[in-house]
């Protein structure tokens, strides 16, 4: 028997399998998708079985597989296809797209490290020896006792036995230790909440067909009680003996929400996010392989779990662009997902208040069924927004709060009312110029301005993350005159604690929340009533439920619709709606009050009437005007390299290879400098292409990327359906 063994091999072209003799005593072990050691030149590497054969045909003598690296890891034959669908539609290796689909601590790495836990038991090696051994020595009380004790219970712990008794008794061969293994997260204490689902969510539960494949968009504004629906069809597939998948965007939202899918499914339920530790995400997906679990909750990759027996998969706030992975391979996870449900016959389903403009017009063409709250659940209605014009603030020196919210904060503090405050901007000033010399700090490494952190008096990259210490005097000048422009969250919070004094603030940004459990304590401590003012970036835009929130304050509506990309109204409309949702989704009636220099953008009016559809409309006619998405296809090709010329010159033979080869009425625009021109000391050429059908797309960018595999100055990046330009 021979296997075909795919390995992790530097050069990304080398997308080819290597044949192996299956050792005799391994023969009925190997299965396809096994992780197993084999030789490689003078090397042992690890690589994955993707076939098993009954000859070797290759001419060439097969060496020995050395062994199985972990018996219970297989990727099943859905998973194998899975990732052979991800690198067909990323352009990635093979290698790479199994290798995104395990957790880190699974995956291939030249150090291994045993993620298993175990508790440690006392058992005993033999009874009669043990009773010879009370009787020899009936003065060795604390040995008998504990002798006795494991008689009675089977097992003893072995914290529950001090060393030397442990010793004393093993050295006697009386007893030994029992590994048992453990799980580091655990959900045996629950209290099962079952709620009734009012008219319309019980109407939206019904419409859904189990028995086959469809993708359904449940557009429900914000509070309509989508995640109660979500509960009862999961539930619904248990019964039915089948598992589910259940995604949430990345940070914030998880613990939120697999809290209440505690609640209903219990020991049930494995999680899956990013602030888990290695072994927590190593344990969460041993009990997936083993079957005990049904239901998944996790971030994007949790779209690759390997449960069996799939019977739906929702993808809530589908709307989200963590789902899309921001490095190689660029997948998206609703692509997945939906390969995944034609693949097992099931219902995906797609939840947003504010879906892309791609799932809404999906929906209206009936490629995917249209699912509709519109209603929020019991008393709560939509929150009432007013617009704030900031340019008559400015001149009244309101930088930060205009006279409005500043009334509204004080009235929500003294009824003893919740607020949250949205900008979308962290560190203290977003950059510091000279005032004699005009110097601004820029990173190094790329062409974007340093954002000062005052806490830890950094001046920091957002994009690379490099860092110094701020000085005192400019660096070029050598005068006192640095200024600080800008506002990031951390200025946010002290102004915040000098205006109202009494008030208790939070801050939830990237920097408040790097350490493990940070989110879970904040948003906890927030819900206990902890606090009063809850302000942070785009974070806490969205899926938290605090029914206390009677104001949400958006600082400054601005700074993601002045992006210039062709998706920042979509993203601002978005993110407005979504955070203005926090507000009044209990009893207690909701306000919102936005500031904005452009009161008069459709995009503020829209978010201001709630008009989900009419922002649609209007913003449908812009994407076909301008030839953008849902009418056209995007992708974004980057020319990356550390040469400046080269990298200019190698875009252009790019760009003229795609135009020799592409269909004639396929648009390909640029080259041009990306958006951050240079990024970690390395110069990026953009290219875009637009099209609606080409049907040599994809040999071409195979070709190309292959070319460029082996180019010495540049490599390319691929992006198809970029959600930035
Ligand atoms: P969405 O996900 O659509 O924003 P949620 O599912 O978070 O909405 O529901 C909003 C609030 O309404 C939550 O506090 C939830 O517990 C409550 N809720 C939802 N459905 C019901 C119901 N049928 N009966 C009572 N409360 C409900
Ligand atoms: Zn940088």
């Amino acid at each position: 028997m021979y296997a075909n063994v795919i390995i992790e091999y530097g050069v990304k072209a080398l997308n080819k399998t290597f044949i192996y003799r299956i050792p005799d005593e391994l023969k009925d072990k190997i299965k396809v998708g096994m992780k197993v050691y084999v030789p490689f030149g003078t090397q042992q590497v690890l690589g994955f079985v993707i076939e098993l054969q009954n000859s070797n045909n290759t001419g060439f003598e097969a060496k020995e597989i050395i062994k199985i690296d972990n018996t219970e890891l297989v990727l099943n034959k859905e998973l194998m296809d899975v990732g052979a669908y991800l690198s067909k539609i990323t352009l990635c290796s093979l290698i790479t797209a199994y290798q995104t689909m395990l957790p880190s601590s699974l995956k291939i790495k030249k150090q291994e490290h045993n993620y298993n836990l175990y508790d440690e038991y006392l058992v005993l090696t033999d009874k009669l020896k043990a009773m010879e051994y009370i009787c020899k020595y009936p003065r060795r009380i604390a040995q008998i006792k504990t002798i006795n004790n494991i008689l009675e219970e089977g097992k003893l712990n072995k914290k529950e036995v001090s060393s030397e008794i442990f010793k004393a008794l093993e050295e006697n061969g009386i007893v030994s230790i029992e590994k048992v293994s453990k799980y580091r997260i655990n959900n045996d204490n629950i209290n099962v909440i079952k709620k009734t689902l009012t008219k319309e969510q019980e109407s939206v539960y019904k419409s859904l067909d189990f028995k086959k494949h469809d993708t359904y968009l449940l557009y429900g504004v914000t509070g309509s009680g989508k995640t109660e629906i979500y509960i009862k069809w999961i539930e619904k597939c248990i019964r039915d003996g089948k598992t589910a998948i259940m995604l949430v965007p990345e940070i914030g939202l998880t613990t939120q929400i697999a809290k209440r899918f505690y609640e209903s499914f219990g020991s049930d339920v494995a999680i899956f996010h990013s602030s888990l530790s290695e072994g927590e995400k190593y344990d969460e997906y041993l009990k997936i392989l083993r079957g005990e679990v049904h239901v998944v909750v996790g971030t994007r990759s949790a779209v690759f779990v390997p449960l069996k027996n799939l019977g739906i998969i929702i993808i809530d706030e589908e709307d989200s662009s963590s789902y899309k992975q921001d490095n190689n391979p660029r997948y998206h996870a609703r692509d997945i997902a939906i390969y995944r449900g034609k693949y097992n016959n099931i219902p995906v389903i797609l939840g947003s208040a504010t879906p892309t403009l791609e799932s809404k017009a999906r929906a209206d063409k009936g490629v995917y069924k249209l699912l509709r709250l519109r209603n929020r659940v019991g008393n709560a209605k939509l929150p009432f927004i007013h617009v704030i014009d900031m340019e008559s603030e400015m001149k009244k020196r309101n930088m930060i709060f205009s006279d409005f919210l500043q009334n509204k904060i004080k009235e929500k503090l003294a009824r003893k009312e919740q607020i949250i405050l949205l900008l979308n901007r962290r560190g203290f000033s977003t950059y510091i110029t000279c005032s004699n010399c005009g110097y601004t700090y820029k990173c190094h490494n790329c062409d974007i301005t340093l954002t000062y952190h005052k806490t830890t008096n950094n001046l920091v990259c957002h994009y690379c993350g490099y860092k110094k210490i701020k000085d005192n005097v400019c660096p070029k000048c050598h005068e006192e005159s640095l200024n600080y422009y800008g506002l990031g969250t951390e200025k946010l919070e002290e102004k915040i604690k000098e205006m109202f004094p009494s008030a208790r603030v939070i801050r939830m940004d990237q920097d408040t929340t790097r350490n493990k459990g940070m989110h879970e304590r904040i948003i906890g401590d927030f819900k206990k009533y902890k606090y009063d003012i809850l302000l942070g970036t785009q974070m806490i835009s969205k899926g938290l439920d605090f029914p206390k929130v009677t104001l949400v304050g958006v600082i400054n509506a601005d700074a993601s619709l002045n992006i210039p990309d062709y998706r920042s109204s979509e993203v601002t409309y978005s993110l407005l709606s979504q955070v203005a949702g926090r507000a009044g989704r209990s009893d207690m009636p909701g306000e919102v009050v936005i500031q904005t220099f452009n009161p008069n953008h459709y995009v503020i009016e829209c978010v201001k009437e709630n008009n989900y559809d009419k922002f649609y409309l209007q913003e449908m006619n812009f994407r076909k005007n301008l030839k953008y998405p849902p009418y056209y296809y995007l992708i974004s090709i980057k020319v990356i390299g550390k040469i400046y010329e080269k990298t200019i010159e190698n875009s252009q033979k790019v760009k003229k290879y795609l135009v020799d080869n592409l269909n004639k009425d396929t648009i390909i625009l640029g080259p041009t400098t990306a958006a951050v021109f240079k990024f970690n000391n390395e110069y990026r050429m953009q290219i875009i292409i637009k099209y609606k059908f080409d049907d040599k797309l994809m040999d071409t960018l195979r070709d190309i990327d292959n070319i460029f595999a082996s180019n010495k100055d540049n490599y390319l990046e691929i992006d198809f359906n970029p959600l930035r330009i």
